[in-house]
């Protein structure tokens, strides 16, 4: 175990927004950050692999998880359970890496209940059109599955105000950027730098 441990990233915000796009371009590069691969009841989508982009279970399977206390957060989303392993967050923020999670808005409001201390990310639309053109763009879906989306979408912009960081998804690679830059300046807090300062004024 390592001294200080590691801090725990949370990257969420509407439905449509490019979550999971911001977060697969964040990873490909090199970094010390580790991605908490979440579980899901949802079918595998082509190219898609069990453990790498999701552990993919049954209905029961992720129940007996959820009444085991094994998941940190989890949320239905589209008629499909998707959730974040527990074990896996505490074992490696413990050995002082940094954990990230890329998930919806209602599970990341459960980790602020449960992980205060977790650094969390909002993804912004640069405008509401764009995000209805994203929703739309997506597929063949009905006119009112579109407008419901729509509302929804506005209801969890209202959940902003929980997060601590807002990053506007114009451009993807700014997006990144942005993100990494609060994660840069995540570790440079002076409650997390202070100890190792303090050693060396007493090493004097
Ligand atoms: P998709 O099915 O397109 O891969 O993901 C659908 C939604 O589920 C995305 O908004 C994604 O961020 C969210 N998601 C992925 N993993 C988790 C998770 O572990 N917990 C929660 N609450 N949402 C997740």
């Amino acid at each position: 175990m390592k001294d200080e441990s590691g801090i725990l990233f949370i990257l969420s915000g509407p439905s449509g927004v490019g979550k999971g796009t911001v977060r697969k371009k964040l990873f490909e590069e090199k970094t010390d950050l580790q991605y908490s691969i979440s579980m899901t009841t949802r079918d595998m989508r082509p190219g898609e692999a069990d453990g790498v982009d999701y552990f993919y279970r049954s209905k029961e399977d992720f129940e007996q998880m959820i009444e085991n206390g094994q998941l940190l957060e989890y949320a239905k989303y589209v008629n499909n359970y998707y959730g974040t392993p527990r074990a896996y967050v505490e074992e490696t923020l413990a050995n002082g890496k940094d954990v990230f999670l890329e998930i919806e808005v209602q599970g990341a409001l459960q980790v602020k209940k449960n992980f205060p201390q977790g650094v969390f990310i909002f993804l912004f639309p640069p405008s509401l059109d764009e995000l209805k053109n994203r929703i739309e763009g997506r597929g063949t879906e009905s006119q009112e599955l579109v407008l419901n989306r729509l509302k929804e979408a506005r209801t969890e912009i209202e959940m902003m105000h929980a997060y601590d960081y807002v990053v506007v998804n114009d451009d993807v690679n700014l997006a990144v950027d942005r993100v990494k830059s609060i994660i840069q300046s995540e570790h440079l807090r002076r409650e997390r730098v202070e100890k190792q300062y303090k050693k060396i004024l007493e090493a004097e």
